[in-house]
């Protein structure tokens, strides 16, 4: 299967220099390939990867900054914009901004990139251009390296390696019968309809203050100062140790779902509209007035959506679950916090509180949270014994212009093979 190692770089500032400059000439290339598709638009013409591989061969005779550069990063980057038009369309792929995106290349030919073991704890990669660079070797390797994806997140340079590690998915899970429902929450970040809780402070109360004046000393500074930079640096510092307790939570979590449970349930969370502001309603009785809307609490529950990671909990499950034979499924969400699961009546009252459910028909209570997810499991075994209609599993159409472009000229040729009549009175061998 292909799996991602991720190791942090300790580049010479002259090869840190370097790959700044290597993310700059990319992004310039995106941002001119996709000005150039634009343009070919609006004038109702196409213009595909392959001629502009060939204008950016021209480019790098006359641009020394193009020339010094990995000419592989290049054209990746222009194969990676032909991708993503391909998939989102011309005009919805994004330009990439010096201060947004952070740069990032890629090094396409893995079998072109040595990397030997040093010592205990570190390791060299030989990079085209960029010579040998050293990285901390957490972890094996553990396969044949597909390529290599060079990125600077924060203060350091990552290297992302895509490897073949020549394992099969197993035919059966171990626990074969075994589920779980999952209740993501706020107050407890991971509830299982078996009753346990997975929890972690992402943020402790003193990071948090110390979060808000450094955003604070960061919004005092002038732009393009170099004290704004500083300002700036702090803060992404903070956000990204908090970030990796996240990603280490989802991890180990993800690992004991997958590994424990042949079926995850998960609830399909709308994050992305869970989070967006809400719209004031003015007061009817006062004009000009309006109505208290809960903007504060959403404003509330908006971070620690953003804080306690859901999302990345589900990623990080079905990454996981390849591995294990896991079916990871999500079921729509609704009553699940309302529903009795052991009398299915559905009532708002039922809730009591934030943690207690007491069904106001049959008086069964259980904690609220533990409740939902035994409702989200119900709802994943009835949808997982039956696959939905008009899916057919295993079947897939071909997807890209190749494809079908391909299909096209194969039936047509199958069409005048079959319409071309044989020539009369000329044997055939
Ligand atoms: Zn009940």
């Amino acid at each position: 299967m292909l799996t991602g190692r991720r190791y942090r770089l300790d580049l010479t500032p002259g090869q840190a220099e370097f790959a700044e400059r290597i993310g700059g000439a990319c992004r310039s290339v995106w941002n001119t390939a996709l000005e150039q598709r634009r343009v070919h638009h609006r004038r109702g013409a196409w213009i595909g990867y392959h001629e502009q591989a060939r204008q950016l061969v021209e480019a790098k005779g006359e641009f020394g900054w193009l020339a010094e550069v990995p000419g592989r990063c290049l054209q990746q980057t222009l194969i990676d914009l032909d991708q993503a038009c391909a998939k989102h369309g011309t005009w919805k792929v994004r330009w990439k901004s010096r201060v947004r995106n952070a740069p990032s290349f890629r090094f396409p030919e893995g079998g072109k990139i040595t990397v030997e073991r040093l010592n205990r704890r570190w390791a060299r990669a030989k990079l085209p251009k960029l010579g040998w660079v050293r990285l901390r070797i957490t972890r094996p390797l553990g396969g044949k390296i597909k390529n290599a994806t060079v990125c600077r997140d924060g203060r350091h340079w990552y290297i992302s390696f895509l490897v073949e590690d020549g394992l099969a998915p197993p035919e059966r899970h171990a626990n074969p019968g075994s589920r779980v429902g999952i209740d993501r929450g706020v107050v407890k970040v991971v509830t299982r309809s078996d009753g346990i809780f997975h929890h972690r402070v992402f943020a402790r109360d003193r990071e948090a203050a110390h979060a808000k004046k450094l955003q604070r000393d960061f919004a005092r500074t002038a732009r393009g100062s170099a004290r704004r930079k500083k300002a700036a640096g702090r803060v992404a510092d903070l956000a990204g140790r908090i970030g990796r307790r996240r990603q280490d939570f989802a991890a180990k979590t993800a690992c004991v779902l997958a590994t424990g449970f042949e079926l995850v349930v998960f609830e399909a969370l709308a994050t992305k509209n869970m989070t967006a502001g809400v719209e004031p309603r003015p007061d009817p009785e006062r004009p000009g007035a309006f109505l208290p809307n809960g903007a504060a609490s959403k404003s509330g529950l908006n971070r620690s959506i953003l804080d306690n990671g859901w999302h990345r909990i589900e990623v990080a499950t079905i990454g996981k679950a390849r591995y294990t034979g896991t079916h990871v499924i999500k079921v729509n969400p609704a009553y699940t916090s309302q529903r009795c699961n052991v009398c299915t009546a559905v009532d708002g009252k039922s809730r009591e509180s934030q943690a207690v459910f007491r069904c106001t028909s049959c008086g069964h209570t259980e904690h609220a949270d533990v409740n939902a997810a035994k409702n989200i499991l119900t709802a994943g075994r009835a949808e997982h014994a039956q696959p939905r209609p008009g899916v057919r599993v295993g079947a897939r159409k071909p997807r890209n212009r190749v494809g079908r472009k391909a299909n096209r000229q194969a039936t047509a040729a199958q069409v005048t093979a079959q319409t071309e009549p044989e020539p009369a009175g000329i044997p055939r061998l």
